[in-house]
This record gives C-alpha cells, structure tokens and sequence, in this order.
C-alpha cells in the first residue's frame, strides 16, 4: 500500500458550496472528504465500520439535519468541527484493527509458537484446527496456492467456503477476537502485508503431543505408511506400470481410513479430531491429485480418474 497520509482536507476549500448550498452539498463534499481521508475503498466493511464511527464522533447527522437552516459562518464552523473530530478519530483508529471481517472471509489462519497457550486454555481444541501435511497444496489469505514443504496447523473453515469458521457473518464478529491467534493479530489490513512467519515459527503437531507418547507414537505410525510425498511417488510409479506400488498405494488408503474409523469407533473421536491428529484423509488427498477414492459396500477402495483435478 502507498504512504497514506491525513490530507484533512480535500482539493482546495470548497467554502462557496458549504455556504451557499443545501445539505446535499454538504453530503456530497463530506463523501468525497472522507474518500480522500480514508483512502480505502467505499464498498470495502473497513469503510463503512470507521466512516460510522467518524460521523458518530462528529455528530454529523445532527450537522446535516441542521444545516440549510445554519447561516454561512455556523456553516463554517460546523464543517471545521466535523474535520477536526475525523481527524481526531483517524488518528485513533487509522491503523489498527476494526474488525470487520475481511480478512476472516478470505481464510483462517495457520497456527504458529505463541498459540501453543490457546489450546491449554481451551480456546481451541482438536474440533477446531486441522493438520496440512508436507506435499499437500493450501491456500493463503492472498488467495496463491502453495505446496507445502513442512507441516502447518490451521484453524477449520466454514464448509465449502474459505471463511475462518470462528467468524459468525451475520453480526460480522469473531468468537474468540481477544484470543484471537497470532496471524490474525499480525493481520495489517492499513500497511504493508505481514512477511509469511519463518518455519521455525510454526505450530506443529509434536509441540502439542511431546507429552503424550501413545498419541505422538500413533501420528508416527501414520505419517510413516501415509506420507503425501510416498504417495505421489507411487502414482508415478504405478503409472509406470509397477504393480507393487499400486499394492503399497491401496495399503497406505486402507491404513488412513481404518486408522481414523478406530478413532472414531473405540477413542470416540470426532472426524473432524482425526483431521487433527492425522491430518485430512488420503481419500482427498488423491482427489487434489485428480483422483476418485472410493469405498465399496465390501470395504475396500477402488481409485478412477476425475475429470479434472480438485
Ligand atoms: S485486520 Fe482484518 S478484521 Fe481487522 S480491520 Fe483489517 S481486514 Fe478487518
Ligand atoms: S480467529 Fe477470529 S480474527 Fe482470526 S480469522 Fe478467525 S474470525 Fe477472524
């Protein structure tokens, strides 16, 4: 984003039209005051939050109920006092968070080393963050598609959306905002964006489970038949025509399903817990790599190609 700097005032002083014109004048001059003061777009929520909070500071409803009757030196006054208050708002509230939600909608946030607490604390649980594994492809707030190459936390979307499920968009408001994690306080919708957090940052499965052997020996288990970049390997392979790779591919599938339908089963797990401690299925993993997974009545998979890959 380029310098943005409070001009407090738009280009030349518009005094003639405040002075002689009605209070739709003074509505068009103070639409395109707060343009030039914001310098964000007006569709944008960032906008409408702090133009309402402007005009509630101002009083600018009492300022345009009054006007066309105010003599031309009231007018005067009234519209230095409406500046005066924006500015003293700006000043405030220009660069820091309004919550509006934008940046909620366009995705969650990855977990990083500071977040550990929010999970001792119970503000998140296994139900709310899932694990991206190395090789798979995510998608940052910018909206690029990245193919990882170390592990990541993330907190759930809203189903069929990339909208951070902590976010309730009919009263646009986050359910844990003062426990909010840490990439959403870096979040600087006003300045520059914030650089990606350096790997050594990164929440990761084994900061939670050190202390839990059973649980951190299962993940193993499972990373070790199931790694995303072993199964990549073996689609070539199996494209090559080895049949023992296409023999290691449906034991890794089986292994991940039956896994996670033991959880389910015997731990009384939720699905969405499973997708925690092993990360999403292998099932769609396969389906991002163009491939259907599907599970006969008998109970064994069988793989056929999309059209096109997810
Ligand atoms: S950081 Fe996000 S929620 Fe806060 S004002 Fe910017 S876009 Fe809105
Ligand atoms: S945790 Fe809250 S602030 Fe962060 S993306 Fe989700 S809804 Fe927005």
């Amino acid at each position: 984003m380029t310098d943005k700097k409070f001009l407090g005032k738009i280009h030349g002083e518009p005094w003639d039209a405040l002075a002689k014109g009605p209070r739709e004048a003074l509505a068009a001059i103070w639409n395109d005051y707060l343009a030039e003061v914001l310098q964000i777009s007006a569709k944008s929520e960032r906008y409408k939050i702090l133009r309402r909070e402007i005009e509630a500071a101002a009083g600018f409803k009492e300022v345009y109920e009054g006007w066309n009757t105010l003599p031309p030196e009231s007018r005067a006054i009234a519209w230095r006092r409406l500046m005066t208050a924006s500015r003293n708002h700006l000043l405030k509230r220009a660069e820091s968070c309004v919550r509006c939600g934008e940046c909620c909608i366009k995705g969650s946030p990855i977990l990083l080393n500071r977040d550990l607490g929010l999970f001792h604390r119970e503000v998140l649980t296994l139900n709310d963050v899932y694990t991206l594994r190395p090789g798979e492809k995510a998608t940052t707030r910018e909206g690029e598609v990245i193919a990882l190459t170390e592990e990541r936390l993330k907190v759930r979307e809203v189903p069929g959306t990339r909208q951070c499920w902590f976010f309730l968009a009919a009263n646009q408001t986050c359910r844990i905002y003062e426990d909010r994690p840490e990439q959403c306080r870096r979040q600087n919708c006003w300045g520059e964006p914030p650089p990606p957090p350096a790997p050594e940052e990164l929440l990761q499965r084994r900061h939670l489970f050190a202390g839990a052997p059973e649980m951190w020996d299962l993940i193993a288990a499972h990373q070790a038949r199931c790694d995303c970049a072993e199964v990549v390997r073996r689609l070539a392979e199996v494209g090559d025509g080895s049949e023992a790779a296409g023999d290691a591919l449906f034991e890794a599938l089986h292994f991940d399903h039956y896994l996670r339908q033991m959880l389910i089963d015997d731990w009384e797990m939720t699905p969405g817990a499973t997708e925690f401690l092993l990360g999403r299925p292998l099932s769609d993993f396969l389906g991002t790599l163009g491939l259907n997974a599907t599970l006969t009545p008998e109970g064994v998979f069988s793989l056929s190609s999309r059209r096109e890959p997810a």
